[in-house]
């Protein structure tokens, strides 16, 4: 069999710990024996970050931007711990962190469904896809302890000195105050990004806010969102035949536990982050969830939901067997490599990427799986594999397949 070629690079991160070794063994038993592989290839490995000061980040989301596709292993995100164990120069950033900003997108999550592996909530059939905004509110905040009576306001300084002043309130006694904001520019390439992955994926669309209570903030988010869609969108989701709903947070949780996927659920910031542990751990696991980061302009970077499981790392070190479930990391790999097929009408690309994902769930499917599904599996006398033999597995069903 010759080996499907690629006509344009993809942009591959390596990272650290379990998930690079684990990115080296899918390289040589899933993809470099089935697939002539183009990437341009950059060390995100906490060494190397050291080495280049962090500059390897930079120029990654650089050719990001060049080339339209990424894919990225799990890399440390250095703490005081880390400073040591690495002898780090500084404390650099997170990548995550450094890339999303520097591509201004909206990170995607979606559970991997697979039979055997059934969400807590019985009427979820489908995957929920939550988009979370990652810029501002509470993570950019200002917070004051009151320490007694007293009058705490919000003030506005124009750039011409002229002041507008609110009351957030008139304390009689000790309490708290906080100060957050958002930018309409970062609102509206979130909504972009989420009716573009909308349209991408043929799956309606969900956002809510809490609008009634919060008239200014909130409600900026939501006129934002429907003048997007009116104006850029409308036509195309009614072509499309998918919708865009729009309602308060609280109705939408609601309605999310009775429906049955199928969906993406916009969440502001905060929204985000709490909603996305309870829908990824309700589907199953972390390590059955896929990422990806699309940015307005059309930029995809596509990684795992989990770090790099550093405990199952160690073991390793230590010649000891580990058991780390690689299906995102899998999954990571295909999404990038079929939305590089779709970007050059590369169809064989796009196809192997299919018979990948369809490969990794027939095996678990059949019964082999890692540690951590066997767990929570409704499967009965599941095979436990190791990380390597999890992998060779999934290329015997991959080599059946493309036979
Ligand atoms: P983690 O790597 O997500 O692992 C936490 C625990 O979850 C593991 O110890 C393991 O549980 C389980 N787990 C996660 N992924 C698994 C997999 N693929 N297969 C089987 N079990 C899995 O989080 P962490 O250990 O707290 O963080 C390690 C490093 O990852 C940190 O340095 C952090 O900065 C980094 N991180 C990176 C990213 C990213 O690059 N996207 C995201 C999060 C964290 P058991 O030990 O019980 O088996
Ligand atoms: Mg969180």
């Amino acid at each position: 069999m010759s080996k499907i070629k690629m006509t344009t690079p993809l942009v591959e991160m390596d990272g650290d710990e379990m998930t690079r070794i684990l990115w080296q063994m899918i390289k040589d038993e899933l993809l470099s024996p089935f697939v002539e592989l183009n990437t341009e290839y950059y060390d995100l490995g906490l060494e190397h970050r050291n080495e280049t000061d962090d500059q390897v980040t930079v120029d990654a989301a650089e050719a990001t931007k060049k080339y339209g596709v990424a894919v990225k292993c799990a890399t440390i995100t250095p703490n005081a711990a880390r400073m040591t164990e690495y002898h780090l120069k500084e404390m650099w950033k997170s990548p995550n962190g450094t890339i999303r900003a520097m591509l201004d997108g909206t990170v995607f999550r979606a559970p991997i469904v697979v039979k055997g592996i059934e969400p807590c909530v019985k009427n979820w059939k489908k995957p929920i896809t939550l988009a979370r905004h990652a810029y501002g509110d509470v993570y950019k905040n200002t917070e004051m302890v009151i320490p007694g009576p007293g009058k705490v306001e919000l003030v506005y300084t124009a750039a011409d000195g002229t002041q507008q002043r609110e009351l957030v309130h008139e304390f009689k006694g000790a309490g708290i105050a906080q100060g957050m904001h958002n930018l309409n520019s970062s609102i509206e390439s979130f909504a972009r990004s989420c009716f573009n992955y909308a349209l991408d994926t043929q799956q309606d669309l969900w956002f809510a806010t809490k609008d009634t209570i919060s008239k200014k903030y909130d409600h900026t988010f939501k006129d934002i969102f429907a003048e997007i869609y009116e104006n850029e969108y409308k036509e195309k989701f009614e072509a499309a035949n998918i919708t865009y709903f729009y309602t308060l947070i609280d109705d939408a949780v609601a309605r999310v536990m009775k429906a049955e996927g199928g969906f993406i659920w916009a969440c502001k910031n905060y929204d985000g982050d709490v909603m996305s542990d309870m829908v990824s751990s309700a589907f199953g696991s972390l390590a059955m969830m896929t990422s990806v980061l699309v940015s307005p302009q059309g930029y995809y970077e596509y990684e795992a939901a989990h770090g790099t499981v550093q405990r199952h790392y160690y073991k390793h070190l230590k010649g000891e067997e580990t058991s780390t479930n690689s299906v995102a990391t899998i999954f990571a790999w295909s999404g990038a490599l079929r939305k590089r097929g779709e970007m050059d009408g590369n169809k064989e690309l796009m196809d192997f990427a299919d018979s990948l994902e369809a490969a990794t769930i027939e095996t678990i499917e059949g019964g082999k799986m890692t540690k951590d599904l066997a767990l929570i599996t409704s499967i009965e006398n599941p095979t436990v594999l190791n990380s390597r033999d999890f992998i060779l597995a999934i290329r015997k069903k991959l080599e059946e397949k493309l036979a």
